[in-house]
């Protein structure tokens, strides 16, 4: 496994995030909304940079009897109703590749009448975005042709847990826990 971006790295990347959210919020009210599993580090990371009365929430992803995808991530809109409606909203996402996972959720959340809705991703591939929306923050641009884990990002729900970021190699996917 090859270390794309350290701990240090990332937490300085994740500081500039606070400061611009900060600036972008500053007295509005905030609900910041993370995108499954792989959001929580980073959602846990900036809510601590950010000194202002916020909400969380983290959308749940739909699974599959066998833990698979089933199909496009869909919300709980009884969920969210009161924390979305007349509140300023900003998703939090791991990581930008094509962009659909975005662009099918802000629809979802434009039918409970925000007062905006807004991004922030940790990382953005370069040269796969296929939707027509891009991530209003960015922490790291990164190579598109590299599979990363790590901070959030996992492989078959592996080094989900590393506290840094890393490119997944060959050896890696074989690699057996006991
Ligand atoms: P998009 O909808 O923007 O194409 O994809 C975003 C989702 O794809 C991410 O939230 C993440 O779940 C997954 N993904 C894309 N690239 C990577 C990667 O390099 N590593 C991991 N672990 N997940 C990725
Ligand atoms: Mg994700």
């Amino acid at each position: 496994m090859k270390v794309l971006l350290t701990q240090e790295q990332l937490s300085e990347g994740i500081r500039r995030l606070g400061e611009q959210i900060q600036q972008r919020y500053q007295g509005k009210p905030l609900t910041l909304i993370g995108v499954f599993s792989g959001s929580v580090m980073l959602l846990a990371d900036l809510i601590r940079l950010l000194d202002m009365p916020l909400r969380i929430e983290v959308l749940e992803e739909r699974r599959g009897l066998r833990g698979d995808r089933p199909g496009p991530p869909a919300i709980n809109i009884d969920q969210l109703r009161c924390d979305v409606e007349g509140r300023h909203v900003l998703l939090v996402d791991d990581i930008y590749a094509t962009g659909q996972t975005l662009w099918e959720l802000v629809p979802q959340l434009d039918e409970l009448n925000p007062a905006s809705v807004h991004s922030v991703v940790l990382l953005r591939k370069q040269g796969m975005q296929t939707a027509p929306l891009s991530p209003n923050f960015v922490g790291f641009e990164i190579p598109g042709d590299v599979y990363v884990v790590g901070y959030g990002l996992d492989y078959q729900d592996r080094y989900r847990n590393l506290p840094y970021l890393a490119v997944l190699e060959p050896q890696d996917k074989e690699a057996r826990w006991p």
